[in-house]
């Protein structure tokens, strides 16, 4: 394993990662071409992973094309090396096209320095927001440094950024705006990601609360998505009656760790889930899920 010594003075170390990120940022907006590099195929099957690690989100998606995303890493080291890069592996990927840090809360970046240092990354789609926790200035300095070599396009994430992931798909970057990552509350400046193969929609909401979710009806997309990604874990402050109006999802999947300290998911989220007849899947009880799509059906199994 590559080993990567970090400066002891953090605080001038961040005001220098956040200075060149901001000038990156700026420069990586527009359109984003997919990575050059011979995929595994994926005989025109989209497969999305929510990954078991505990408590948090980590969610691996191989398009039809055989690109790769992965959409926050867990919260350690080892979800990274015990969970994240082997499932890549297994699945015959040696790279990620794609790495997106929703949020810069430790349980989602938490595994994606290792990340970082053990597989080649070639865009990492970040928000940019202030935040000064260890874990998330070692993530912008690791970005920064791939960066610097050459190795990775930092791009900046904010509502109509486009990825070019796979021509077989769509995927909108639906939040956050400015002015949530300007307000530093980190859950409700998330981003929020709806992919679509075919007829078959994903939302993927990282800890979006209450409030980004009246922002996100308020511009009028069309939400509707088969799979719903459950924001923070399925908190009570999360997946409202409007928001469930608008996606209609058939497939609820809550990423939570068994007997959490926050008491995820909560008791009204599941009555509220259970009332509409979603299918619920959860991490704690049945381990990895994976939803698997041509475009038209799709399947969902799991680990457990
Ligand atoms: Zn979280």
């Amino acid at each position: 394993m590559r080993k990567h010594k970090y400066p002891t003075v953090y605080s001038r170390q961040l005001i220098i990662a956040l200075f060149i990120l901001t000038s990156l940022l700026i420069l990586g907006c527009g359109l984003i071409n997919p990575a050059t590099s011979t995929p595994p195929p994926q005989d025109g099957t989209l497969t999305v992973l929510f990954l078991d690690i505990g408590q948090g989100d980590s969610i691996l998606v191989f398009s039809p094309g055989g690109r790769t995303m992965l959409i926050d890493g867990g919260n350690s080291s080892r979800d990274a090396n015990e969970v994240i890069i082997p499932t890549l592996q297994a699945h015959g990927y040696t790279q990620l096209d794609y790495l997106v840090a929703t949020h810069p809360d430790q349980d989602h970046i938490g595994g994606l320095v290792d990340v970082l240092q053990e597989v080649p990354v070639h865009y990492a789609l970040l928000t940019g927001q202030e935040h000064t926790t260890q874990t998330y200035e070692n993530f912008l300095m690791q970005v920064s440094r791939l960066k610097n070599e050459g190795q990775l396009t930092p791009v900046q994430a904010r509502r109509g950024t486009s990825l070019e992931l796979d021509p077989a798909l769509q995927v909108e970057v639906l939040a956050p705006d400015d002015e949530a990552v300007e307000s530093l509350d980190t859950n409700n400046a998330s981003i929020i990601i709806r992919l679509t193969y075919g007829t078959v929609s994903f939302l993927f909401t990282g800890d979006a609360e209450a409030e980004e979710e009246s922002w996100l009806l308020a511009q009028g997309d069309d939400l509707r998505s088969q799979i719903l990604k459950v924001s923070h874990h399925g908190s009570k402050a999360g997946t409202g009656e409007a928001l469930l109006n608008a996606v209609q999802p058939e497939v609820a999947i809550i990423s939570v760790g068994e007997g959490n300290r926050y008491g995820h998911p909560s008791s009204q989220v599941i009555e509220r889930l259970v009332r509409r007849g979603i299918s619920i899947y959860r991490t704690d009880e049945q381990g990895t899920i994976t939803v698997t799509t041509d475009g038209n059906g799709y399947l969902v199994t799991s680990e457990k």
